[in-house]
């Protein structure tokens, strides 16, 4: 601990950002990164506490508490007050392979359980760590490491999200060929097509798809295994293969109208604006445009909040997001203590943007739809909603019921179902015979990562639904970890 009284002397600070107003005209990541006294002086807060709870990373009340990837965060805070960014680098490289995607998207749960927090602010952890690999970047110390020796064992992994890259750079790490195989026309997963552009710039994504390359990992675009190469050929050709294929199966809304034009799954309108804004700046038009139209998100999670985010970037006439749950409390509650996940209200980006243009948070709870109503041409134009309150009912389960006379119309040409997933696709799992557990994901014991069928193991969404980048990476480490011994007898991998 660098500065014994640092969590008293100075105030938590976060990046400031471009105003909204000012940043909806782009497509830019818009937080402005921190002056390095500035960062000094946050890792100065730090308490270097006897159990540093912040990389803890375990479930407390169904959600992460703590860094899921272990982060050595008093370590590297202490470097960074000490202004030791290359030994700071060090220790972040050892326990995180992308911490320039965290450091953008996680949602930190290590901050939700700093000691500092318990009584007032916490540590900005966060954005400790993105500004540590944004120098290490900037400085060039960051630089493709391939192996000194190679095991000539062969490895697939199938999909390129976070949990396939952070397996893929592990097994390479060990010296073994790893080949990631993956459907889309670029690498990266749920980091290049779904999270967009002004969350994480893509070129962020492709510097670090580069540099595993050349370490030696093989990328394959355009190629699904099951459909342009068979699992059974994956299986004869490599030694192991690890399934990451994310989970895909979005959830739908079969109501009245569902079949009108204009309403569309938040992931098609999300996965064509980044190909489209990649490919062409727009300019090609492949994309479902938000721009002049009234837009209702259906869901009001970070998936919802990125389609509110991405329709105001195409100037819509006005958005709204509805979400069927109350609004969470402003403060923690008595049931939901530090060190816990708090469950408090979230002003996310996107509503930020909102709020600026309209004047008014987009977010409307307890909100169900119960029919879309189209014009003579078929496309949808209103969407019929109630009110609803959430009762226990005699079995003793929380369901919805209706509030009488609630019945409400929203006007809308464009609809975007951001309901979550429901699993993974069967294509490779009923091919390959992997059995699936009561929520239709890949059955695998977290840490051990294998599946029932000898040398297929997994990692990621694919086996633990739909989830977090930082738990992507974690499993996608620990699925490395077991292939390395699956194939070699022990391993050195952390
Ligand atoms: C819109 C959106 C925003 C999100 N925002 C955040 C955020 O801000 N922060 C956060 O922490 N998490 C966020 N998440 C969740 C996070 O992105 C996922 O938890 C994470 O990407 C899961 O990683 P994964 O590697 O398991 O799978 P994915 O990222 O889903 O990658 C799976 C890949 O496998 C490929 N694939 C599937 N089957 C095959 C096959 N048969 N052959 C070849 N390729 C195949 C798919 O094309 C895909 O590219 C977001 C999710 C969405 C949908
Ligand atoms: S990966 Fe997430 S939880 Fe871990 S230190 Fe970074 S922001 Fe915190």
């Amino acid at each position: 601990m660098g500065k014994t009284t640092g969590f008293i002397e100075y105030q938590r600070r976060t990046p400031a950002e471009c105003e909204p107003m000012e940043r909806i005209k782009n497509w830019n990541e818009f937080s402005v990164p921190m002056e390095e006294e500035q960062l000094r002086e946050q890792g100065a807060r730090c308490m270097d506490c006897g159990t540093p709870f912040c990389h803890v990373g375990r479930m407390l009340s169904g959600m992460a508490s703590g860094c899921p990837l272990h982060n050595l965060i008093p370590e590297w805070n202490d470097m960074v007050y000490r202004g030791n960014w290359q030994v700071a680098l060090k220790r972040l490289h050892k326990t995180n392979n992308f911490p320039e995607f965290t450091g953008r998207v996680c949602p930190a749960p290590c901050e939700g359980s700093c000691t500092v927090g318990k009584n007032g602010d916490s540590v900005t952890i966060k954005s400790i760590e993105k500004a540590i690999v944004d120098r290490g970047f900037a400085e060039g110390w960051i630089v493709p490491e391939p192996p000194l020796t190679r095991t000539g064992k062969k490895v697939a992994v199938v999909g390129s999200g976070p949990a396939g890259l952070a397996c893929a750079a592990q097994l390479n790490k060990a010296g073994h060929s790893v080949t990631v195989y993956e459907r889309a026309d670029r690498i990266g997963g749920l980091l290049t097509y779904g999270i967009p552009n002004m969350k994480l710039d893509k070129k962020k994504v492709q510097r670090r798809v580069d540099l595993l390359a050349a370490e030696g990992v093989t990328f394959v675009t355009r190629t699904e295994i099951g459909r342009d190469i068979t699992a059974a050929q994956l299986q004869e050709e490599n030694d192991a293969v690890v399934l990451c294929g994310g989970s895909t199966k979005a959830r739908d809304l079969p109501l009245e109208g569902r079949e009108l034009r204009g309403i569309h799954q938040a992931m098609e309108f999300l996965t064509l604006n980044t190909k489209s804004l990649l490919d062409s700046e727009l300019a090609d038009g492949e994309y479902l445009s938000a721009a002049g139209k009234d837009v209702v998100v259906i869901g009001g999670g970070d998936t919802g909040t990125d389609c509110v985010a991405t329709s105001i970037r195409h100037g819509c006439r006005s958005v709204i997001q509805l979400e069927i749950m109350p609004q969470s409390p402003l403060t923690r509650q008595p049931g939901n203590p530090w060190p816990e996940w708090p469950k408090v209200l979230k002003v996310d980006y996107g509503q930020q943007e909102a709020a600026s243009l309209y004047e008014e948070d987009p977010r409307r709870y307890l909100v169900n739809t119960k029919r879309f109503i189209g014009d003579a041409s078929g496309h949808v134009q209103e969407l019929h909603t109630v009110r609803i309150e959430w009762k226990r009912t005699e079995d003793g389960r929380m369901a919805p019921v209706e509030v009488p006379g609630s019945e409400e119309v929203i006007r809308a040409q464009l609809v975007l179902l951001a309901l979550g997933f429901t699993g993974p696709e069967e294509t490779v799992l009923g091919e390959l015979g992997v059995e699936r557990d009561e929520r239709s994901n890949v059955k695998a014991e977290f840490g051990a990562q294998a599946t029932n069928v000898e040398g297929v193991f997994t990692a990621g969404d694919m086996r633990r639904g739909q989830s977090l980048v930082v738990w992507a990476i974690n499993e996608g480490r620990q699925a490395a970890r077991e292939v390395d011994r699956f194939l070699m007898g022990s391993s050195n991998l952390p």
